[in-house]
């Protein structure tokens, strides 16, 4: 009897001893991702640098009256993760030729315009970069240390295959694609190989329906939800809006699914933020001047 006593005695210990670990591991787990869900989240702002005056909006939307024209912003999208990361979504451009090519008002370098956000250059730690075009990718060597991540398609066609052809290289900056590779060399580059949402923590990439020969969007995790920086697979909310496809690209279907995607991959369809719509300015909270809080 004595015996039996004492080993239910043990058996008692034990279960109380098991019940108290498990409740201890789930409350560790359940603290490590909480911590981990703060990590995740970003700060998102859109940045405007410059105006295109006058552009032609059928050369942004499929079947528009040729014309129409509007003043488009030029604009790139800070990431301020609360882990430290500070990633931008594209990079502007800065090379003589563009300001001689179009009507440029109100510009000042991308690197510049991050100013009122406390951000000097080379406190971006990576570029996002959506295509290869000279207005999203020809800031990159404005961000010395920064590493840019592109979709490694977008990245072996333009340095390579594009160039054997007149044609299939329009928008490209032979200098900007030097820089790449450049910064390829310096193993500063990563490649994102079609839809990604592990390789960052709270940011994802997707590929972005063929405005370029493999253009990619970017989903970022807010404190509010999941905000979608669309760049050019979307130019204005007008392609939304009236499910239009965007005038440059080379598969029009495919860009429209990829519209539909990437609003229901959004929390709310106002948080995909189109790559030119001067409105983007008029929807957001105010930071300063050029500046919108994206929420
Ligand atoms: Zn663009």
């Amino acid at each position: 009897m004595k015996e039996e006593g004492r080993r239910k005695k043990v058996e008692v210990k034990w279960k109380v001893l098991r019940r108290f670990t498990v409740a201890f591991f789930l409350l560790l787990s359940a603290f490590s991702i909480s911590v981990r869900g703060e990590a995740d989240k970003y700060e998102v702002y859109a940045v405007r640098f410059a105006t295109l005056a006058d552009f032609p909006v059928s050369s942004l939307i499929a079947g528009a009256d040729r014309a129409r024209r509007m003043d488009i912003a030029m604009m790139i999208w800070v990431l301020k993760g609360a882990d430290g990361r500070v990633a931008i979504v594209d990079s502007g451009f800065h090379r003589e030729q563009y300001f001689r090519q179009f009507t440029v008002k109100d510009y000042i370098t991308p690197s510049d315009a991050i100013a009122p956000l406390g951000l000097k250059p080379a406190d971006v730690t990576d570029i996002f970069l959506s295509h290869m075009h000279w207005d999203h990718a020809g800031g990159i060597d404005l961000f010395p240390s920064a590493r840019v991540w592109l979709q490694k398609e977008e990245y072996d066609y333009y340095t390579g295959d594009a160039w054997q052809s007149a044609r299939t290289h329009g928008g490209i900056d032979a200098d900007d694609v030097l820089e790449i590779v450049r910064r390829n060399t310096m193993g500063k580059v990563s490649f994102v190989r079609g839809d990604d949402e592990t390789s960052l923590s709270g940011i994802g990439f997707g590929i972005g329906g063929k405005h370029t020969f493999q253009s990619q969007f970017v989903t970022v995790t807010t404190r509010t939800g999941t905000v979608v920086m669309a760049s050019d697979n979307v130019y204005l909310y007008e392609n939304m809006d009236a499910h239009k496809a965007i005038a440059q690209t080379l598969d029009a279907v495919s860009n429209l699914r990829t519209q539909d995607r990437m609003r229901s991959l959004a929390s709310d369809p106002r948080l995909v933020v189109p790559g030119h719509d001067p409105a983007v300015f008029d929807r957001f909270p105010k930071v300063s001047d050029r500046i919108v809080r994206i929420e």
